[in-house]
């Protein structure tokens, strides 16, 4: 894949990036790591400084880097200011809880005693180099949920991050260096992904976080394996919006558009499948295409544009195979179902509806990375939990219910990294974020986030 910005909004190739080579590269990769036997040793309170300075940038530059995001990847221009404003609050944070979340664990004296100690304690050591490889949908956030963690552990960052968002990965190592970060700390490496598994051999890479596709992570994660070298994993999704009696239907209708079209519907945690009692399936997905169709679907630029372009052809194209052959295979097209007439540049998609799902489809199985949701009916809890489980993915979830029974049953019983009651998934600094089955394995944010890459050492006093 070529190094460059392609607007996708008109299809026109802006900016082209040669990869950095080999002599780069090792350059970058030796700064890392002598950068870290030092940057290891710096106090929280200095790290922090520097953090909060990052994050005063990022709320200055939120314009501007908005507006280059939009231009990469294509993301309505609201939403991608929004995202720099989530990110500098991250920053904010990771830099005032790293500490306590890195604090000396003390086990019972008891149980110490019990050891053979006279005191013992668990000390959290950074692991060191830390390469990130990233995906083009959140260019920021993606990144900085990774490294705001991880800085402020004392690892240092190389990012690799998708293709066709170059600029977006170079603002994030000029912002780190102007926020006054030492050299080395966090360093951007435009190559291809053909060059990840020579850096990751590489002895003075520590570990991997991957965010991006199923195939991407086996990559990643088989090189990493073959080194005996931790990684985390954030991959697909398809999550359930499931919909019972007792839900207010016109807050999930409303909520349930939001979670699919968010960022064009191009998020690892919107909602997919909508999973609807029967009781109330017939009003739901009335007021739910009703408002899929009154979406404005325009350019990305444009203060009013609810839905823009996907972010590329190949995109769009996958979408567009996934809706056919669901509707060859006998899905209704309750709404949308095709590219908005009239409008021939970039890559634009109708917000789509679709009822009548059934095990053939391949739409059933895999993950549509864009505006189109599918409508399930189901009987009661028990066929609601089984439709929701039959993924093989199991990244989030959603559901609708005032039923405290229901509220337990479904706690207990999906499948997901999360349970999200009357409202839609969403990721915030201080709750962990991650997946099981084929969304991965490992977690960010939150205390867990931050001590995946971190060596809990056991300090044994006799
Ligand atoms: P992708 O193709 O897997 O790309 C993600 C990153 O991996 C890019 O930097 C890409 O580089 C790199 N890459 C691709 N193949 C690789 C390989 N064989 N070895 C090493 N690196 C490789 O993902 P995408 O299709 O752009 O992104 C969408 C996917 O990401 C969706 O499945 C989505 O659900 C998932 N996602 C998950 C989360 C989460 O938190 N769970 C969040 C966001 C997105 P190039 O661009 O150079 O190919």
């Amino acid at each position: 894949m070529p190094i460059a910005t392609v607007n996708p909004a008109t299809g026109e190739t802006l900016r082209t990036f040669d990869p950095i080579g080999p002599e780069e590269t090792e350059r970058r990769l030796s700064t890392a790591y002598a950068t870290f036997r030092t940057y290891r040793t710096t106090s929280f309170e200095e790290r922090a400084a520097l953090l909060g300075r990052a994050a005063d940038l990022l709320d200055k530059d939120a314009e501007e880097i908005g507006r280059t995001i939009t231009e990469e990847m294509g993301k309505p221009l609201a939403q991608a200011r929004a995202e720099a404003a989530k990110c500098a609050k991250a920053m904010r944070w990771y830099a005032a809880h790293a500490e306590e979340l890195l604090a000396d664990e003390h086990p019972a004296q008891a149980d110490v005693r019990d050891s053979g100690a006279d005191r013992a304690r668990v000390v959290y050591r950074p692991l060191g180099v830390v390469l990130a490889v990233m995906p083009w949908n959140f260019p920021l956030w993606q990144v900085v949920r990774f490294a705001a963690p991880a800085l402020m552990a004392g690892n240092t960052g190389l990012l690799k991050h998708a293709s066709n968002v170059p600029q977006t990965a170079l603002y994030l190592e000029d912002l780190f260096r102007r926020a006054g970060f030492p050299e080395g700390c966090f360093q951007t490496l435009l190559v291809g992904s053909g060059a990840i598994e020579g850096i990751l051999r590489d002895r003075r890479v520590a570990a991997a976080t991957l965010t991006g596709s199923e195939p991407a992570g086996r990559a990643v994660a088989s090189v990493a394996g073959d080194e005996i070298k931790k990684t985390v994993l954030e991959l697909g999704g398809s999550d359930p919006f499931v919909v019972m009696p007792s839900a207010d239907l016109a807050g999930a209708a409303k909520t349930a558009v939001t979670a699919r079209v968010q960022n064009t519907g191009q998020s690892c945690i919107a909602a997919k499948r909508f999973i609807v009692h029967e009781d109330v399936y017939d009003a739901f997905a009335a007021l739910f295409t009703d408002a899929m169709r009154a979406l404005t679907v325009g350019d990305p630029l444009d203060e009013g544009t609810d839905v823009g372009p996907l972010s590329s052809e190949q995109g769009r194209a996958d979408l567009e195979e996934l809706v056919d052959d669901a509707v060859r295979h006998g899905a209704a097209v309750l709404c949308g179902g095709r590219r908005p007439p009239g409008r021939d540049a970039g890559w634009f998609y109708e917000p789509t509806v679709l009822a009548g799902i059934t095990g053939s489809m391949r739409i059933h199985r895999e993950e549509t990375f864009g505006p189109v949701a599918t409508l399930y009916r189901v009987a009661d809890v028990d066929e609601a939990v089984a439709v929701a489980n039959d993924t093989s993915f199991g990244l989030s979830s959603n559901v609708w219910t005032r039923d405290a029974g229901e509220t337990e049953r479904f706690t207990r019983d999906l499948e997901a990294g999360g349970v999200f009651f009357n409202g839609m998934t969403a990721s915030h600094p201080a709750l962990p974020f991650g997946g099981v089955k084929r969304s991965g394995y490992g977690r960010e944010l939150a205390g867990h986030g931050i001590r995946e890459f971190m060596n809990a050492t056991t300090v044994w006093y006799g």
